[in-house]
């Protein structure tokens, strides 16, 4: 039967629940409410809590090739739902019906790929009368916070991660976008025991409210660096783990020997992929002096083209922004432009629309001070600068408070990688960015996050270290 999309609970011991207040998220293309949804309640999160706590005791002794078994019927379930679950993400967060399609693939791939890893038993030492074993154990209740801007990949790494590890999840989505991740969690009900997986819907309450609860491990938070203060303070409080993935504002550097005619497509597709709404894409794009007239003018004329309107249009490349406050905040930045007498290239103005549609805008080389530079726009929005002195461009990429990622662009590998082993971000590249993948592990550097998320080291992070010793003989 194919997954109602109609009518969204909460998922709670594996059984739909509803809450007495509701309320919706908003379609971003023509701001038209979307179906009601719960707003849940301390009760539900005691009862969630509750439930998980209850499934730990048997899904942390369960072995590892039973929960990958459930992990790959469940992959197998979300892949038969893809068509309606991408179609309900562009109705929900607003991309592209083929961006939203690519992101429900990645998550299967994601959940195919992370329980192909082995966590693993170390031998520290082993001699006549004594052993010395190193291991990972599962941590209990593991809190998973999840942003908008990808609504499902991301909570598909913390489902994962958190209960291939042995863990019980509860899922909280952001209220902007919380349809795919509640029907994730219903998906889940015919593979897991009751308890382990769980989702709930609220308001701006059930974070701070997840944050806090005493029976609640770990929380696996990713959103706004603002945010991940506030949650890394309220664990502090019971000492939870915590992983924290955050904002970017990633640099890439283009040099002089680049081949124009490949890289700018490129390029272009990766700094207005999802409309700018992606953690970890170009933000900042340093253009070498040389070639930097010429690139302009061809990114431009390439970004230009870029078909702009509602996700379910079959070209559409860019969509709306998704929400009210992030529209917004788009307009602010935007209104910079005049005010720090920059140059906007291409865009820099915002239409009357039905939608949260802010046109791609492109800003000639404005000063490193300028808050375009400065600040994660998070919107279709790019600030390229000149660049002529390789040690000043470093400093320049490296001067913020960021370090999520960064990119280096250049047909001489020994150069790149000479710039690049001098940028300070969690992901670097050299001729890419934003290519990522689920058994390699990712996190930022500096204020961008705290700990990593995917790959083995990301899975050893749902989990304590326990160090075990052997005496042969008493
Ligand atoms: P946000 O911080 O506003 O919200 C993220 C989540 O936290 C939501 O589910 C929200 O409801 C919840 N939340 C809000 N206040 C909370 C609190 N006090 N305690 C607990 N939870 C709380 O972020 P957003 O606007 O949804 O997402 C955009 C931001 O996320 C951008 O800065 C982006 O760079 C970042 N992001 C980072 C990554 C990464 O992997 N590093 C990935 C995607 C997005």
């Amino acid at each position: 039967m194919d997954l109602d999309t109609t009518s969204f609970s909460n998922v709670i011991n594996n059984c739909l629940t509803s809450t007495p207040e509701t309320r919706h998220g908003i379609n971003p293309a023509n701001r038209q409410p979307n179906p009601e949804v719960p707003i849940s309640t301390g009760r539900d999160l005691e009862e969630a809590v509750k439930a998980a706590r209850a499934a730990f005791k048997t899904w942390s002794t369960t072995d590892f090739d039973k929960r990958r078994e459930a992990i790959n019927a469940y992959a197998k379930s979300v892949e038969a739902n893809k068509s309606i679950l991408a179609q309900l993400l562009t109705k929900e967060q607003g991309k592209p019906l083929s961006q939203a399609m690519q992101e429900v693939e990645l998550a299967v791939h994601w959940a195919r790929t992370l329980v192909t890893l082995a966590l693993p038993e170390t031998t520290l030492e082993d001699t006549d009368n004594r052993q010395i074993l190193q291991r990972y154990t599962p941590l209990g209740v593991v809190g998973a916070i999840v942003p908008w801007n990808y609504p499902v990949v991301l909570a598909m790494g913390k489902i994962i991660g958190a209960v291939y590890t042995g863990n019980a999840v509860i899922l909280k989505p952001s209220p902007y976008t919380p349809y795919c991740g509640l029907k994730l969690a219903e998906l889940a009900m015919d593979h897991f025991p009751p308890g382990v997986m769980q989702a709930l819907s609220g308001d701006d309450t059930l974070g701070p409210m997840m944050t806090e609860h005493g029976g609640i491990d770990k929380i696996s938070f990713t959103g706004s660096t603002a945010t991940g203060r506030l949650v890394m303070a309220s664990c502090s409080k019971t000492l939870k783990r915590l992983t924290l993935e955050l904002g970017g504002n990633d640099a890439a550097i283009i040099c002089d020997d680049i081949d124009l005619e490949a890289v700018i497509p490129k390029v272009a597709t990766l700094a207005f992929l999802c409309s700018g709404q992606t953690c970890m894409t170009v933000k900042r794009l340093y253009i070498h002096e040389k070639i930097y007239d010429e690139f302009r003018a061809r990114l431009v004329k390439f970004v230009g083209k870029f078909p702009m309107g509602e996700g379910t249009r079959p070209d559409v490349f860019i969509g709306p922004v998704q929400n009210w406050m992030q529209f917004n905040k788009a307009k602010v930045l935007m209104r910079t432009i005049e005010a720090d007498n920059l140059t906007a290239v291409l865009g820099g103005t915002v239409p009357e629309s039905p939608g949260y549609f802010i046109p791609p805008t492109i800003v000639d080389n404005p000063p490193e001070a300028s808050r375009i530079v400065q600040e994660e726009p998070f919107a279709p929005i790019l600030p390229i600068l000149k660049w002529s002195d390789e040690a000043d461009v470093i400093a320049r990429a490296n001067a913020s408070d960021m370090g999520l990622g960064a990119s280096v662009w250049s047909q001489d590998l020994e150069r790149a990688r000479r710039i690049v082993d001098r940028l300070e971000a969690g992901n670097v590249w050299i001729n890419t960015h934003f290519e990522v993948e689920p058994f390699a592990p990712f996190g930022g550097h500096k204020s961008s996050g705290i700990g990593t998320e995917w790959g083995l080291l990301g899975l050893t992070q749902f989990c304590n270290s326990q160090t075990v010793y052997v005496k042969k003989s008493p």
